[in-house]
């Protein structure tokens, strides 16, 4: 895989007039921003676009531009395709998005062995792809407010708003520069932390009923069951940030947080480390990824009790 400079690739954008934008499953902040601000720049030089997205916008996110832009429809004409915040298609927000490509981007800050892609800005060691984005909105030289704003929600949803070992000073020099161009800080805030649902305390109160702590191997395990999320009425987007109560305590340098999908028929793991231990190790043995310190993965494993056991293991090993 070659890759490419923002330079070439702000290039290789002008060479197409239709653009199909798309992220990953359970997108998160910075792939939804990534998504808006890279539809914001093409837009701005004339391109046809289309957002992708299966299923609704999360609440949390409406607050952006054009965030009631995103369909499920893939277009039937000829199309150059965008990865954004993924690099793969088994991880793609909608399945086969790229199937009739006639062209591949990417854009993205995962550890990416091979993408099969014709044009790749793919920077591992940068905080968020919304920071890539931003490289090419100064790049094209249109870096108002709305581009700004989504970048910024996407570099706060991935730096955890500047908490994580990820939070360098290329991440605040880059949030500086959006700040500057009239993205505030305050309202992504309030917008993705201050909007919590009554079913997300619900969840909550089930997360750390279940929540098991090893103070000698310095890591905490949760989970949540499909059951749960159909008494309260809960979706994923309930759970948003639960990882991270679970890291917060004091004893661990480890957390995971296991959550059984709809009709009990998968287990996703969230898991997140605040030392150098690469977590990223025991999310690729369960055929996941990610980050060193924030990774996921999902097993096919329908028992929640089952999987529990089998992370619970893995974790001693990891921190053994
Ligand atoms: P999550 O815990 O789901 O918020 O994911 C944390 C990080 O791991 C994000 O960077 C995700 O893109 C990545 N990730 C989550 N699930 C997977 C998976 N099944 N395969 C590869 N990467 C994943
Ligand atoms: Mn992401
Ligand atoms: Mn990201």
């Amino acid at each position: 895989m070659q890759l490419h400079s923002i330079e070439k690739i702000k290039d290789k954008l002008q060479d197409y007039d239709n653009y199909v934008i798309c992220g990953h499953v359970n997108p998160d902040a910075d792939c939804i921003g990534s998504q808006i601000a890279l539809n914001l720049l093409l837009k701005s030089i004339s391109k046809k676009t289309t957002m992708l997205l299966n299923g609704n916008l999360e609440e949390c996110f409406k607050f952006l531009p054009d965030s009631d832009k995103f369909t499920e429809k893939i277009p039937e004409d000829d199309y150059a395709f965008i990865y954004v915040d993924v690099a793969e298609d088994k991880r793609l927000n909608i399945k086969g998005a790229s199937n009739k490509a006639t062209v591949k981007f990417v854009f993205d800050h995962h550890q990416v062995n091979n993408a099969d892609v014709d044009y790749a800005y793919i920077d591992s060691d940068i905080a968020s792809t919304s920071m890539l984005i931003w490289q090419l909105a100064k790049s094209l030289n249109i870096t108002n407010k709305d581009i700004a704003t989504a970048c910024l929600c996407g570099l706060m949803g991935d730096t955890g708003s500047f908490r994580y070992q990820n939070a360098d000073a290329d991440a605040y020099s880059s949030a500086l520069e959006m700040v500057k161009a009239g993205a505030s800080s305050s309202e992504i805030a309030l917008n993705l932390y201050q909007k919590r649902s009554i079913e997300s305390f619900k969840i909550e109160e089930q997360v750390l009923n279940n929540l098991y702590i090893d103070s000698e191997h310095k890591f905490a395990l949760s989970c949540i069951d499909a059951d749960t999320f159909e008494k309260y009425n809960a979706t994923k987007a309930d759970t948003e940030g639960m990882v991270d109560l679970i890291r917060s305590l004091g004893c661990v340098d480890v957390a995971c947080l296991l959550r059984q999908t709809e009709k009990k028929k998968k287990v996703h793991g969230s898991i997140r480390s605040k030392t150098d231990i690469d977590v990223s190790v025991l999310a690729t043995k369960h055929n996941g990824g990610g980050h060193k310190a924030a990774a996921g993965f999902t097993m096919n494993e329908t028992n929640l009790e089952t999987a529990f056991k089998t992370i619970k293991n893995d974790m001693v090993k990891l921190m053994s």
